[in-house]
C-alpha cells in the first residue's frame, strides 16, 4: 500500500508544526488546534523527540492564556504587543483579504515565524509563544483587540476594540502635549 505524496507532505508538515509549537513551550491544546493531531499523538511526540529537553522544555498545564488586559498592563507589554503586532502583521498571520482567521498549518508556520523574528528583534522580549498565539487569534477576531494608529505619529498600536478617546502611542503620550 502506498501512500500518496499528498498525504505523506500533509502528515510531515503537522509534526514539523507540532514540534515547533512544542519548542516554544506551547499547550496541548494549542498544538492539537493548529496542526489536528490527537493529544495522544502530541504527547507522543514530545516523548519522543523532546523529552530529553525536559528540564529546558517545560510543559504548561491548565488554560491558555486568554485575558486581553495582558497586552496594556504595563507600558513595557504595551510597546511589545506593539512590536509583535507589526510583525503578525508584516507576515501574513491576520487575516486580511487573502487570509483566514482560522487556525491552520500555513498560518502556524507564518506565525512561528513571526514570532521568531519578534525574539530576534527583542531577545529580552516577556511575551511568550502562547501569548503570540492568543494575539493573533484576538486580532483576527476583531472583538476586543483591533489595530490602530497613533494620532500623532502614526505609529501601530494595539488597542481595545472601541477606544473612548484617539489612541496615541507612549512616545507622543510622553512627549506631545495633548491638542486642546
Ligand atoms: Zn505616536
Amino acid at each position: 500500500m502506498r501512500i500518496s505524496d499528498d498525504r505523506y507532505h500533509r502528515e510531515r508538515a503537522r509534526m514539523e508544526l507540532a514540534l515547533r509549537f512544542l519548542r516554544h513551550e506551547a499547550r496541548t491544546q494549542t498544538i492539537r488546534a493548529w496542526t489536528g493531531l490527537s493529544d495522544d499523538r502530541i504527547r507522543k511526540l514530545y516523548r519522543s523527540y523532546l523529552g530529553h529537553a525536559r528540564r529546558q522544555l517545560p510543559r504548561h498545564r491548565g488554560k491558555s492564556p486568554h485575558q486581553v488586559a495582558y497586552f496594556t498592563r504595563s507600558l513595557r507589554l504595551q510597546e511589545e504587543t506593539a512590536l509583535l503586532a507589526s510583525v503578525l502583521s508584516l507576515l501574513g498571520v491576520l487575516p486580511g483579504a487573502e487570509a483566514a482567521a482560522t487556525p491552520g498549518l500555513t498560518r502556524g508556520e507564518l506565525l512561528c515565524q513571526a514570532f521568531e523574528a519578534y525574539r530576534l528583534l527583542l531577545p529580552s522580549a516577556q511575551i511568550s509563544f502562547e501569548h503570540a498565539v492568543f494575539l493573533a487569534t484576538a486580532l483576527g477576531r476583531g472583538d476586543q483587540l483591533r489595530l490602530a494608529s497613533c494620532s500623532e505619529c502614526g505609529g501601530l498600536l494595539v488597542t481595545e476594540r472601541f477606544p473612548l478617546r484617539s489612541v496615541r502611542c507612549q512616545h507622543c503620550s510622553a512627549t506631545v502635549p495633548p491638542r486642546a
